[in-house]
C-alpha cells in the first residue's frame, strides 16, 4: 500500500517491547560494558549508539560500565579515552558511571552461594588437567575428582583462596553444573581463579578474580540491567549466562541478546592489528587518521552525526557481514554538504600572473559560502595580478576534452574573471613555472555577462593573501581487493595510504582555522583542521573524503 507507515523494528526492540507488554519487566536499562584495554572503535560505537539508543527509545537507561575484571592488561589511558570517545559520540550516562571491579564483594558474595547451594565446587585440578578432562565437542567431559567435596569444605577452601594460601592456578572454584553437556561452556566452567596481581582500581586487595561469564551477568544484575546486549560470539555462553542469574536467584535477571559485529572492509578494526600498527610505527598513534578508532575517524574530520547516520543505515542483524567503507564516505559527505562552507585551497601550485591586470589593485569578491546554503551567508576573497592555481589545471599540450588553461584557451577563474593563457615560463627541467594570461574586465562574476561562454572553470588563491597549508591526503590502510592479510597472516597494507604535501596555499579566510574546523576545498573534497598538528604558524589539513563517489544508497 502505497501511503501505509512503515514502523519496522528490529530484532532486538521486537524483544523489548514483548518483554514489556508481557510484565518480564518494567523498565529498561541497557549497558555499555567495554575492557580498557585499547581505544574504541567503529565496531563499539555500533554498540554503543545501539545500547544508548534503545535506552532512549524506551524511556531507561544507559549505564557507563567498565569490565575491568582482569588486571592483567587494563590500562587507566584508556579509562579516559573510552570516555570521550562516548561523550563525543552523543551517548549520554549520566550519572551512571560504574567499575565491575567496584562489584567484587558482591561477586565475592554470589560465589559464596552458589558454594551454599551445592552448586559451585573448589577444584585442585589444574589448567591442563580442566581442558582435558573438559572433553570435546563429541565427546563428553569427565567429572573432576573434587567435584563432590562438602559444602563446608569448599567454603573453607575458597576462604582459603581469597586469604592468599595457594599459589597461581593451584585451585579454581568451578560451577557445578554438568559435564556431559552438549555446551563446552556448561561443562563446569571456572568461576574464580587465583591470581596475585595487582588491579589499578583494587591494588592488592584480592588475590583471586571472577571469570568473565561468571562477573559480567552479575555485573548486568546488580545494574538492574534488562538487556545486555553482546555480539554473536557469546551466543554459545548464553546459557551459562542464564545460569548465573537463576542460581543467584536475581529478580527480574537480566538477559543476554546477542547481535553481529559491524566490520568495515579496507580498514583495520581489530584491537590486536591496529596495536600492532601503533607499536610497528606504521601508523602516528591510536587516533591515526587512517585508522577507524573513533579517535582517528574525529581527528580525520568525521562527526559524529555522520557515524550515527552511518550506524543507523547498516542495521541491526544476527548475521555476520561487511559494510562498504564507501558507505561511511556517503554519511560524512551528506553531513557537510550544506553545513561547511566551500572554499578555495590548490594542492600543488603554479603561479598564474594577470599580465593586464594593475600591479597593486586588490579586489574583493563577495563569494557565498555555499552555494546550496544561502543561509550560511558570504565572504570577501582577495583577488589581484598574481595568483596560484593547481598545477593539473593546466596543460602544454592538453588531450581532447581537456577544458581547463593551456594555451590560447580562456577559463573562468571562479567567482571571477575570464582568463586566457598567452604564455608560459619552464625551468631548465622542463616544469611549468609561471602562466601568463589576460583577463577581460566584462566578464566579472556576478555582473550577468553572458557575451561568450567557456567551458572550464578553476579554483584560485591571491598570491599575495593566501596562506602556506599542509594538506594530508589519505586512501584506505588496506586493499581488500588483494585480501586484507598476506600468505603469512600480515596485513597487506597499501603504500599509498598516506600524502603529505607540504606546499599548500589556502584562502585566506583558512588563516584562523581551529582545530577540528571543517570545509569543503572546491573540487577538492572535505577537509579538517588537524586537532593534533595544526598551529597558527603551520596550518595542517587532512582530507576527510574526496567530492565524488560511486556509493549510491540503495
Ligand atoms: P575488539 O576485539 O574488536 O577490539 P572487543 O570485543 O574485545 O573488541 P570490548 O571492549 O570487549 O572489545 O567490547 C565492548 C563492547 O563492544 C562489547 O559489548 C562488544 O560486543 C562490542 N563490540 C566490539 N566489537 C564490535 C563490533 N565490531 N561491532 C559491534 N560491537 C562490537
Ligand atoms: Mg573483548
Amino acid at each position: 500500500m502505497e501511503n501505509e507507515v512503515v514502523d519496522s523494528k528490529n530484532f532486538i526492540e521486537q524483544i523489548i517491547e514483548k518483554d514489556l507488554a508481557d510484565g518480564v519487566y518494567d523498565h529498561v536499562t541497557t549497558r555499555f560494558p567495554p575492557e580498557p584495554n585499547g581505544y574504541l572503535h567503529i565496531g563499539h560505537a555500533k554498540s554503543i549508539l545501539l545500547n544508548y539508543g534503545l535506552a532512549k527509545k524506551y524511556n531507561g537507561k544507559f549505564n557507563m560500565r567498565f569490565d575491568d575484571t582482569n588486571p592483567t592488561k587494563e590500562r587507566s589511558e584508556f579509562v579516559e579515552s573510552i570516555k570521550a570517545d562516548i561523550k563525543w559520540l552523543g551517548a549520554d550516562w549520566e550519572d551512571r558511571l560504574f567499575f565491575a571491579s567496584d562489584y567484587f564483594d558482591q561477586m565475592y558474595e554470589a560465589a559464596i552461594k552458589l558454594i551454599k547451594k551445592g552448586k559451585a565446587y573448589v577444584c585442585d585440578l589444574s589448567a591442563e588437567e580442566i581442558r582435558e578432562y573438559r572433553g570435546t565437542l563429541k565427546e563428553p567431559g569427565k567429572e573432576s575428582p573434587y567435584r563432590n567435596r562438602t559444602i563446608e569444605e569448599n567454603l573453607e577452601l575458597f576462604e582459603g583462596m581469597k586469604a592468599g594460601k595457594y599459589n597461581d592456578g593451584e585451585k579454581v572454584l568451578r560451577a557445578k553444573i554438568d559435564m556431559a553437556s552438549p555446551n563446552i561452556n556448561m561443562r563446569d566452567p571456572v568461576l574464580y581463579r587465583v591470581a596475585r596481581m595487582t588491579h589499578h582500581n583494587t591494588g592488592d586487595k584480592w588475590c583471586i578474580y571472577p571469570m568473565y561469564d561468571f562477573a559480567h551477568p552479575i555485573e548486568d544484575a546488580i545494574e538492574g540491567v534488562t538487556h545486555s546486549i553482546c555480539t554473536l560470539e557469546f551466543e554459545d555462553h548464553r546459557p551459562l549466562y542464564e545460569w548465573v542469574v537463576t542460581e543467584l536467584e536475581y529478580p527480574q535477571p537480566p538477559k543476554q541478546i546477542e547481535f553481529a559485529k559491524l566490520y568495515l572492509t579496507n580498514v583495520v578494526t581489530g584491537k590486536r592489528y591496529i596495536k600492532k600498527l601503533v607499536e610497528d610505527g606504521i601508523v602516528d598513534g591510536w587516533d591515526d587518521p587512517r585508522l577507524v578508532s573513533i579517535a582517528a575517524l574525529r581527528r580525520r574530520g568525521f562527526t559524529p552525526e555522520s557515524i550515527r547516520k552511518f550506524v543507523e543505515l547498516c542495521g541491526v542483524s544476527k548475521s555476520n557481514s561487511s559494510v562498504d567503507y564507501a558507505m561511511l564516505e556517503y554519511c560524512i559527505r551528506e553531513d557537510l554538504k550544506l553545513t561547511k562552507p566551500r572554499v578555495m585551497a590548490v594542492l600543488d601550485p603554479i603561479k598564474l600572473v594577470i599580465d593586464n591586470y594593475p600591479d597593486d589593485k586588490v579586489e574583493y569578491l563577495e563569494v557565498e559560502n555555499n552555494q546550496e546554503n544561502p543561509d550560511m551567508g558570504s565572504r570577501k576573497v582577495a583577488f589581484c595580478k598574481e595568483l596560484y592555481i593547481d598545477r593539473e589545471d593546466f596543460m602544454e599540450e592538453p588531450p581532447k576534452k581537456y577544458f581547463r588553461l593551456f594555451p590560447g584557451n580562456e577559463v573562468r577563474l571562479m567567482h571571477a574573471y575570464f582568463v586566457k593563457c598567452e604564455s608560459f615560463i619552464k625551468d631548465e627541467t622542463g616544469k611549468v613555472t609561471e602562466i601568463h594570461c589576460t583577463y577581460d574586465p566584462e566578464t566579472k562574476c556576478g555582473t550577468g555577462f553572458t557575451g561568450r561562454k567557456v567551458k572550464g572553470t578553476i579554483h584560485w588563491v591571491s598570491a599575495r593573501h593566501a596562506v602556506p597549508a599542509e594538506i594530508r591526503l589519505y586512501e584506505n590502510i588496506v586493499d581488500e581487493e588483494k585480501g586484507k592479510l598476506d600468505e603469512n597472516g600480515n596485513l597487506n597494507l597499501n603504500p599509498n595510504s598516506l600524502t603529505v604535501l607540504k606546499n599548500c596555499m589556502v584562502e585566506e579566510s583558512l588563516a584562523d582555522t581551529k582545530p577540528e574546523d571543517k570545509f569543503q576545498f572546491v573540487r577538492q573534497g572535505y577537509f579538517c583542521t588537524d586537532m593534533k598538528d595544526s598551529t597558527s604558524d603551520n596550518l595542517v589539513f587532512n582530507r576527510i573524503v574526496s567530492l565524488k563517489s560511486s556509493f549510491k544508497l540503495k
